[in-house]
């Protein structure tokens, strides 16, 4: 009976230890994945493009898309504009939305740049207008520039002011705010947008934190 009631104990206690490895395990498990997300998303999948993190010369994104052939809700400064397909099909939502909220005009005039190309438009620039090659944002194939036909900057027509409210909801941010080329290091553009989805757009857009600050922080 004694022996009994020791197994009987042990086994119980076997059983404890076992429900006890289980319950760490998935909470460890849990842990790992919630860490694992916030990094990936933030860290891993955003990436950083400036003059300190460059990007090599033979980066190439993959699935880029030549946006004259695809479905457009804008004009197009030329036929040979490219960007990965997950930034073409958000922006051809935004300016689809823009459409439907009689918001037109908008000519994208820049997409996708090679490092060679890049380094040809360095080569052309007055100094401090163009980021040498590597340091472009342009090469991501995340980045467009976009403007309207207007007599004054695009930053004072309707269009632009569209963007300010709206471009975060499909995923992009104006990546080079007036009064953070401190941070950015490059100064004031307004025509460009950078694709770093939904999620990290929106609350980069609540704080005015640009890409560094956010990325940073996160
Ligand atoms: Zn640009």
């Amino acid at each position: 009976m004694a022996k009994k009631k020791k197994y009987r104990s042990s086994n119980r206690s076997y059983a404890l230890v076992a429900v006890m490895a289980v319950a760490l395990l998935a909470g460890s498990f849990a842990l790992g994945w919630h860490f694992g997300v916030q990094s990936t998303r933030f860290q891993g999948e955003i990436l950083l493009v400036n003059e300190s993190n460059r990007l090599a010369e033979d980066y190439v994104p993959e699935g880029l898309v030549n946006l004259y052939q695809q479905r457009h809700s804008f004009r197009m400064a030329s036929s040979e504009i490219y960007l990965t397909r997950e930034t073409y099909e958000a922006m051809e939502k935004m300016f689809h939305a823009a459409e439907e909220a009689d918001m037109n005009g908008y000519i994208v005039t820049s997409g996708y740049r090679s490092y060679q190309r890049q380094a040809e438009v360095y080569a052309q620039s007055e100094p401090g207008k163009a980021q040498q090659p590597g340091a472009s944002e342009h090469q991501t194939g995340l980045a467009f520039d976009v403007t309207v036909e207007t007599n004054d900057g695009f930053e004072s027509t309707p269009q632009y002011a569209w963007l300010s409210q709206h471009a975060h909801e499909y995923g992009f941010i104006q990546r080079y705010p007036a009064n953070k080329s401190d941070v950015t290091g490059i100064s004031y553009e307004p025509w460009h947008y950078r694709y770093v989805g939904v999620d990290a757009a929106t609350r980069m857009w609540k704080t005015g934190e640009t890409l560094e600050e956010f990325l940073a922080r996160n």
